[in-house]
């Protein structure tokens, strides 16, 4: 593998820092909202939906972020969870929290 195990860590960290403002930015950003006033409540609604869809994603990111973080201590990081290869390391570099290789994603 290119990448040492610590530098998955810190690359996988470093995401989940990153991540984890973000959801606490959209967090407040949705409590503000909620108690704006009430005239403006419609439209706020709307943009709420986006946010929260954000929101989602960016934890089913954070999820996988720390299964691959717990992986990296239990050693089976970089097993492909379908066919128990390894998953390729170039994938891996781009996708650092990937836990099925080329094949079994695809
Ligand atoms: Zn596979």
């Amino acid at each position: 593998m290119s990448l040492s195990a610590m530098d998955i860590e810190q690359k996988l960290l470093a995401r989940k820092a990153e991540l984890t403002q973000r959801l606490h930015r959209i967090e407040t950003d949705l409590e503000n909202r909620r108690s704006a006033d009430f005239s403006e409540q419609a439209t706020e609604r709307e943009n709420d939906e986006v946010l929260d869809g954000i929101g989602q994603t960016g934890e089913i990111e954070l999820q996988r972020i720390n299964r691959a973080l717990i992986k990296l201590q239990e050693g089976s990081y970089g097993i492909c969870e379908v066919c128990g290869e390894p998953i390729e390391p170039a994938r891996l570099e781009v996708i650092p929290d990937a836990v099925r290789c080329v094949k079994c994603a695809g």
